[in-house]
């Protein structure tokens, strides 16, 4: 017999802590243990806690001219890019 609530003691609501990113603070990540791994990224994502929206996120992080980028499976930060400036380009 299966229960629709999974109580798992690795994880609160499926969000495992996953160390700090110095630009992007405190990090989430998906639950390997009670989740299945995002199949585009597979599981590699990560959710910066301090962030309520991707779009506060992209604004701090240009600051630093990062840019972040999102997976489009899970919407976890996969990865920073470079932010190219208006005024380096060409
Ligand atoms: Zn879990
Ligand atoms: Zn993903």
């Amino acid at each position: 017999m299966t229960t629709a609530i999974i109580d798992c003691r690795f994880c609160i609501d499926t969000n495992m802590p996953a160390g700090r990113d110095e630009d992007m603070g405190e990090l989430f990540e998906r639950c390997p243990v009670c989740t299945q791994p995002c199949p585009r990224c597979d599981g590699i994502a990560v959710y910066p806690a301090n962030y309520n929206t991707p779009f506060e996120l992209a604004a701090d992080l240009a600051v630093l001219r990062l840019a972040p980028v999102f997976c489009m499976g899970c919407t976890g930060v996969v990865a920073l890019a470079p932010l190219a400036a208006w005024e380096d380009l060409p």
